[in-house]
């Protein structure tokens, strides 16, 4: 068994003021754990993502809310951050209960059918970015994975409300909308100014970077969008942080800058990488660069996580591409990347 990380305990936790964050654990997965935040509106809640649609997942929230009064029958309103499963799925089994108004940025509207048409849980972009990639046999392994892997295709369907950027009254609150795209195509991140807090999503997460590159629809320079919404988060008010997976924390805007630098130092060792190998593969530069947070070598990681690290070297190596530090060559086995 796992340790369970402390910020993971179940139970609804008073984060702030009319404000609970109950964690929900996950299958299978390093994370631990998904957030979701109830915010109190005076005739019922409002979440803030919506967990996931596990077995369990539904029974955690019930109980959760029970030890602080409340029934999970009255949450009205789920206000999603991304369209990814431990955020999106567990508010749609609500609103086939209990009728909850499910939103979701308008930008996920063109992942939506997308994730059904391929019914994987790994997106086709993604494959074709390994391809890209120098490493077709990756590709390979991951797509069988993938097929092999249950697709829970009932989970998926549409929000009631596609939500533009903007202001949305939360019971006596105003909860800005403000668009995040890097993380998904439609990330966004709730922010309550008057509070003080900001429902952040995967968008800053307090221990880890999120994964960049693990991508719906087309190819648009997903690092680089990331880039701009951490600088957009930083010319808002600062914020205490409270992200989807980990503890709250007291800064945003020590968070988004820390994640910052982290990437110019990332951007940097694969500059450095391209300047040693001359020219190479985004496979090849992601093998010679080190992963997570202990910096384990590639080849200790398992193949989802190789593929995770491979689609994030080629964002990175493709925004060198568009700063005009690297050049890109098109190859039959892939793209070959070298500095100019
Ligand atoms: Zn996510």
């Amino acid at each position: 068994m796992s340790l369970m990380a402390e910020w993971a305990e179940p139970g609804a936790h008073p984060a702030a003021d009319g404000v609970f964050r109950v964690p929900l654990s996950m299958p299978s997965d390093g994370l631990h754990a998904v957030n979701v935040y109830a915010v109190e509106t005076g005739d019922g809640l409002a979440l803030v993502d919506g967990g996931w649609r596990t077995p369990t997942g539904l029974g955690e929230l019930t109980s959760a809310l029970a030890g602080v009064g409340h029934d999970v029958s009255s949450i009205h309103d789920v206000y999603v951050t991304h369209i990814h499963r431990d955020h999106y799925t567990l508010a749609v089994e609500l609103r086939r209960r209990f009728g909850t108004r499910v939103h979701l940025g308008r930008d996920e509207a063109p992942g939506l059918p997308q994730l059904l048409e391929i019914a994987s849980n790994v997106p086709v972009t993604s494959l074709q970015q390994l391809r890209r990639s120098g490493d077709p046999a990756l590709a390979e392994v991951v797509e069988a994975m993938a097929a092999g892997e249950p697709f829970d295709a009932d989970a998926w369907e549409k929000p009631d409300i596609w939500l533009e950027p903007g202001e949305y009254a939360v019971g006596t609150r105003l909860l800005e909308a403000v668009a995040t795209p890097g993380h998904t195509k439609g990330h966004l991140v709730y922010h309550d100014l008057e509070a003080g807090i900001l429902f952040a999503g995967d968008h800053l997460l307090p221990t880890i970077s999120p994964s960049i590159g693990f991508e719906l629809g087309e190819w648009e320079l997903p690092l680089a969008s990331y880039l701009t919404s951490l600088e957009a988060i930083l010319r808002r008010p600062d914020a205490r942080l409270f992200p989807a997976h980990g503890a709250p924390g007291p800064s945003a805007h020590a968070r988004a800058t820390e994640l910052l630098e982290h990437h110019e130092v990332r951007l940097g060792e694969t500059s450095r990488v391209l300047e040693d190998a001359g020219a190479t593969t985004a496979a090849g530069v992601a093998r010679k660069l080190t992963w997570t947070r202990r910096r384990r070598g590639y080849d200790e990681l398992d193949d989802f996580n190789k593929m995770i690290a491979t689609c994030e070297t080629i964002a990175h190596l493709d925004v060198l591409v568009a700063r005009g530090s690297a050049q890109v060559l098109p190859d039959p086995d892939g793209a070959i990347f070298s500095l100019v």
